[in-house]
């Protein structure tokens, strides 16, 4: 596909792009292939644009946030990634905090935690955007995204801004409307709520040293690989099946948490999607269980 009229228009409206961008540097496997166009975008009237400009030329746009949940064809991604990383304005009135699309998860923890305000600590080492973190609804420690949310602003697939709230979102475990509405999450309101800010800190402090604990946190992964099945635990029924430790190419399922695959060493992202099969079909054979792919494939067929 021809790209020169699409990074043309990114260029003349200022925003950085780049050209075959390795992807491996932009997801938490850390494996995959190049990105066709890379553009980095600073705000939400420039990303109507783009949306406007990329309808009008065919160019097909996926949007990044940290690249934490997924998992990216060793063939690249067609057509222009869209990072919003540097959509990133946190600000707080009271109990209400919005946070742009772009904004660390972390971050956003940090910064209503030292305000004493409570809420987000579960979602402290959730290493996602908040725009990632409303997609995915992202949940930990029995927490969760929909608990906190009030409303988000958003670009629908036709360029035009829009809001939308809590209720419209149809959140449930690990899923929101934008996995179907296709809308660009642009910012995030969260109302929480007062707290102590030393009793906050320590509920993160000790979330964080539970993560390290228990998950395979040095090596590259998308987190859970799988999702919970009802009335199991994913890593507790890949454990019972001998899978820990169980390697193809230089993906394997980690030894300290069967939950996780990881990027061992050097794995691609067929060592990982071939080994997440040999998962799959050994659970559903033995225990009639279908693990569903919590982590996202995006790109070319493999
Ligand atoms: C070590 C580790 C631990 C993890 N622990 C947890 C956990 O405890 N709980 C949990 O829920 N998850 C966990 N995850 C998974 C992941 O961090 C979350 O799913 C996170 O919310 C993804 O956010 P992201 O910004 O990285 O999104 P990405 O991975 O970049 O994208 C995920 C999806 O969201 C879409 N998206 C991103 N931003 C926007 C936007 N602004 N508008 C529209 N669509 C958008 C993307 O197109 C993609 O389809 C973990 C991952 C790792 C690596």
């Amino acid at each position: 596909m021809d790209y020169s009229l699409f990074t043309e228009f990114c260029k003349e409206v200022g925003l950085e792009v780049k050209l075959n961008e390795p992807m491996k540097n932009h997801n938490g496997f850390k494996t995959g292939g190049n990105a066709d166009i890379f553009v980095t975008v600073n705000d939400t009237d420039t990303l109507c644009l783009l949306v406007e400009t990329a309808n009008s030329l065919g160019v097909p746009l996926f949007i990044l946030g940290k690249g934490s949940n997924l998992l990216v064809s060793d063939k690249g991604i067609e057509g222009a990634v869209v990072s919003l990383r540097l959509m990133d304005e946190i600000s707080i009135d009271g109990e209400t905090v919005t946070a742009e699309a772009g904004t660390s998860l972390t971050a956003l923890c940090v910064a209503v935690a030292n305000e004493g305000l409570s809420g987000l600590e579960f979602a402290y080492g959730i290493p996602g955007t908040v725009g990632g973190a409303l997609y995915m609804n992202a949940g930990a420690y029995g927490g969760e995204i929909k608990d906190v949310v009030i409303s988000a602003d958003f670009v629908s697939s036709c360029g035009e801004t829009g809001t939308t709230t809590k209720e419209n979102m149809n959140l449930g475990y690990r899923t929101s409307c934008f996995k179907t509405d296709s809308n660009i999450i642009t910012k995030v309101t969260f109302k929480l709520t007062k707290g102590d800010k030393a009793e906050i800190w320590d509920k993160m402090n000790t979330l964080m040293g539970k993560r390290r604990d228990k998950q395979p946190l040095e090596y590259p992964s998308a987190g859970s690989t799988f999702k919970r099945p009802e009335g199991y635990f994913a890593g507790a029924l890949i454990e019972e099946n001998g899978l820990k430790g169980v390697s193809v190419g230089g993906a394997q399922v980690s030894e300290k948490h069967a939950g996780f695959v990881i990027n061992k060493s050097n794995a691609t992202t067929k060592d990982i999607l071939d080994l997440m099969k040999k998962v799959q079909d050994t659970v559903f054979e033995n225990n009639g269980v279908k693990l569903e792919p919590e982590v996202i494939f995006v790109g070319r067929e493999q």
